[in-house]
């Protein structure tokens, strides 16, 4: 694979911040987007604008059958039996909250309980939590050791006959950790308790097989996948998607409305309440189409050379500290210099050219557990280089004894 052609790419990454080479390692947060996808934003926008489904015109019709190719596209990426089994959402918080409150209504009840893992990030905590509290069930948590790595073994005893949902993320976004998905669902299915997947922090970096996996729900965003914001994809299986009652109501998701009565749509649309952003989902067949041509071997393999090659050369600066060490990781490193604020360390390395994150990510019940208020993040991506990775690295030799 060729770096320098997929950095021409992506217009946004030949700049200079304060003068200096912009390094951008931000992209657990956000990935930027090749020219493809902006160019067919600007398409969508220039040639086609128009709501789909409902219009009788030329334009409404070709805004719509490329809106529906794009649902055909997503269900060939993460390989769903059913197109249908693919609803549009603004992103992986709104997939799960649907999961959460349209789920919660059909299957929550007093008494019952929902596990997660105690490596969530916020979106798959909150709505959760919110669920729990309308039906009064309970939330509980699989742990995890220091090195981030989930103990699956305490799954078993943590479901029993209330356990109504396991929702646990593929990869944690502050410690890089991927998840077994596929024994959990194993764990979980023996007992008949479906599985909520949130792929946000996977979708990017590796192959995502639906059906492999046998998860339930597998939930993402296209931002962070190459795509626009703005819109995100939940997968269901149909099975319990036709049990489940709409999430909005509005129109597109009716059959028939009467004031005494309303039937609903079919699947997709019985969860597509309302205008979609359809240039967005346009765009993010582009997206998968980059990634498609990239090849998604071809783009795990560059980051995991990143990952290691990175990981060798920070534990080699005085006073770092890794937090997610586990084997099998994806290209997130979280880190802290000694006790120094990350913030400073972020500051100090914007002002050298260099994106990272600061802060809890979203993830403040990790960061209770290591007893920290937050880590400095750098996340690699199919565009980022070793040189890049040299820049991280001689930034912060310079940075650390000036906070440690
Ligand atoms: N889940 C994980 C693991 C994430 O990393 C994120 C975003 O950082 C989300 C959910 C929420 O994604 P979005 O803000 O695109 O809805």
């Amino acid at each position: 694979m060729n770096t320098d052609n997929i950095r021409s790419l992506f217009p946004i990454l030949n700049q200079q911040v304060y003068g200096k080479p912009l390094v951008y390692f931000d992209n657990a947060a956000t990935t930027q987007k090749p020219q493809a996808v902006i160019d067919e934003l600007c398409r969508y926008y220039t040639t086609l604008n128009s709501n789909i489904h409902r219009g009788a015109h030329y334009l409404a019709a070709q805004a719509t059958e490329k809106y529906e190719e794009t649902r055909i596209a997503v269900q060939s990426f993460v390989n769903a039996r059913h197109s249908h089994e693919i609803i549009f959402t603004r992103g992986t918080t709104e997939s799960i909250n649907l999961v959460a409150a349209s789920f919660g209504q059909a299957f929550l009840h007093e008494g019952d309980e929902v596990v997660i893992s105690a490596m969530e990030h916020h979106s798959n905590i909150v709505p959760w939590q919110l669920a729990c509290q309308r039906h009064g069930a309970t939330l509980r948590t699989i742990p995890f050791n220091d090195q981030g790595v989930l103990d699956i073994e305490a799954l078993p005893g943590l479901l029993n006959e209330h356990t109504r949902i396991v929702a646990v993320n593929h990869v944690s976004n502050t410690l890089g950790t991927i998840n077994p998905i596929a024994d959990i669902v194993t764990i979980a299915h023996s007992r008949n308790i479906p599985v909520l997947v949130d792929g946000a922090q996977a979708i990017s970096h590796m192959k995502v097989d639906v059906q492999a996996l046998g998860c339930d729900f597998y939930c993402f965003s296209g931002h962070k996948m190459y795509g626009p914001m703005g819109v995100g994809v939940m997968y269901g299986r149909e099975e319990l998607l036709e049990k489940m009652p709409p999430y909005q109501g509005g129109g597109e998701m009716i059959k028939e409305v009467t004031f005494e009565q309303t039937t609903y749509n079919e699947l997709p649309f019985k969860f597509e309440a309302g205008t979609p952003s359809v240039g967005d989902v346009l765009a993010l067949k582009a997206a998968i189409d980059f990634m498609l041509q990239t090849g998604i071997d071809n783009i795990a393999a560059h980051e995991k050379e990143l990952t290691d090659y990175a990981t060798s050369r920070l534990l080699t600066i005085d006073g770092i500290r890794l937090f997610g060490t586990a084997p099998d990781k994806t290209s997130v490193i979280s880190f802290l210099i000694g006790n120094a604020h990350p913030y400073d360390t972020g500051t100090l390395l914007d002002k050298l050219g260099i994106a990272v994150r600061t802060g809890h990510h979203c993830t403040q019940p990790i960061m209770d557990k290591y007893g920290i208020p937050g880590t400095v993040r750098a996340s690699f991506a199919v565009y980022n280089t070793i040189e890049e990775v040299d820049a991280l690295y001689a930034a912060l030799k310079r940075i650390a004894p000036i906070l440690l």
